[in-house]
């Protein structure tokens, strides 16, 4: 039913995502899907951070974590299933929006913590705000692994 899937990955929290990927993986298995994992640097684009690094320091913050995200796929997505990987730098809902659109995925799969409505006020949910932006269809898995 879904072929292409999008997780987006926060690498702070890497484990918070596994529940997300085994999803993902048995999903893209049901109809040879293919996955995409996604992360967010957040900060550098913004003029007043960039303001404090040169490019320099930046590329290698970027390579830093490309080089973490492909880890995190290399011990989770078996080699056998077709995926790819992005490194983005932003606001990370609006990062998520964006790559959704430009892959043409069918699926959107998340991890995301219980949350009242004034605490996602207080503390602006990513998850939430995928949830209103998204065309697609979005799967969001309570808690972490477990
Ligand atoms: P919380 O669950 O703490 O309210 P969020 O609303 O940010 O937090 O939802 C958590 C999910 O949002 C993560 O599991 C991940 O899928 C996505 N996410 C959050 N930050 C990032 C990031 N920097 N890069 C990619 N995905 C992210």
């Amino acid at each position: 039913m879904f072929k292409r899937i999008l997780v987006p990955v926060d690498l702070n929290e890497p484990d918070f995502s596994e529940s997300a990927v085994e999803m993902a993986i048995r999903e893209a298995r049901l109809d040879q899907g293919e996955i995409h994992v996604m992360t967010v640097m957040p900060g550098f684009n913004s003029p007043l951070v960039a303001g404090y690094f040169d490019a320099d320091a930046v590329e290698k913050a970027r390579e830093a974590v490309k080089i973490q995200l492909k880890s995190f796929a290399a011990n989770r997505l078996p080699a056998d299933l077709p995926h790819s990987l992005s490194v983005h730098e932003g606001q990370p809902a609006d990062r998520i929006i964006h790559q959704a659109e430009h892959m043409g995925a069918d699926l959107i799969i998340l991890t995301a913590h219980h949350r009242s409505h004034l605490q996602e006020v207080l503390l602006g949910s990513n998850a939430s705000r995928v949830v209103e932006r998204a065309a697609c269809s979005v799967l969001i898995l309570r808690g972490g692994k477990g």
